[in-house]
């Protein structure tokens, strides 16, 4: 059984000798010259759902925020040291992406702990107090489809809905998106099957 550390050095001889090679070239280029990517991703930071797996990019192509339950909070809320709005901030005003894509997934426990109640209580630690940002999504779901078999699921899509108005919050957001400059795009990506679905402008979900 090998430690963590024996696991880390391992994946990196092996990135070293392997896509580093292969892309030596990017890297350099990447590193003299700066980043310039296109797309935004906000995604869980669950280690099964890594964006630039998902979608097959290079280095240098994707500008990801990876936090519990892919959450943008509304503008308003305690801001202080906040890490997702800080990058969402670089993306639209320094990068300029042309896209933000909020990704959800099956299976997640951020959202599983916000349909628990662990966002009701105080003192529910770091994490309750972030998916509290969904407690009203949670609420108004809860009555209108509390007994439903796919609470999970359509919770799931309700959070990436949410954080998709929340972004809207945000003047410098509003502003690239009315100026035409920035698109806000819903995903959610199925584990088991490795499914995806894109929202349409209503917010409702269909397959790639
Ligand atoms: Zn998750």
């Amino acid at each position: 059984m090998q430690t963590w550390r024996e696991r880390l050095e391992k994946g990196y001889r092996e990135f070293k000798s392997g896509d580093y090679v292969d892309q030596k070239a990017l890297y350099e280029e990447l590193g003299t010259h700066g980043q310039n990517p296109d797309i935004m991703l906000i995604a869980c930071a669950d280690s099964r759902v890594d964006p630039t797996d998902i979608f097959n990019a290079y280095p240098g192509e994707m500008f990801v925020a990876r936090n519990v339950a892919n959450i943008v909070p509304p503008s308003g809320d305690d801001e202080a040291y906040h890490g997702t709005l800080a990058a969402i901030e670089y993306a639209v005003t320094v990068l300029e992406v042309d896209v933000i894509v909020v990704m959800g997934h099956e299976s997640c426990g951020g959202i599983a702990g916000c349909l628990a109640g662990m966002g009701d209580t105080l003192n529910a630690g770091f994490v309750g107090s972030w998916v509290s940002i969904l407690n009203d999504a949670k609420n108004k779901l809860i009555n209108e489809h509390g007994d439903a078999d796919d609470l999970q699921f359509r919770m799931e899509l309700e959070g990436v809905r949410q954080s998709m108005r929340n972004l809207m919050t945000y003047d410098f957001v509003q502003d690239a998106v009315e100026n035409g400059k920035l698109i806000l795009q819903g995903a959610y990506f199925g584990i088991v099957s490795a499914e995806l679905l894109l929202a349409d402008e209503n917010g409702e979900f269909s397959k790639v």
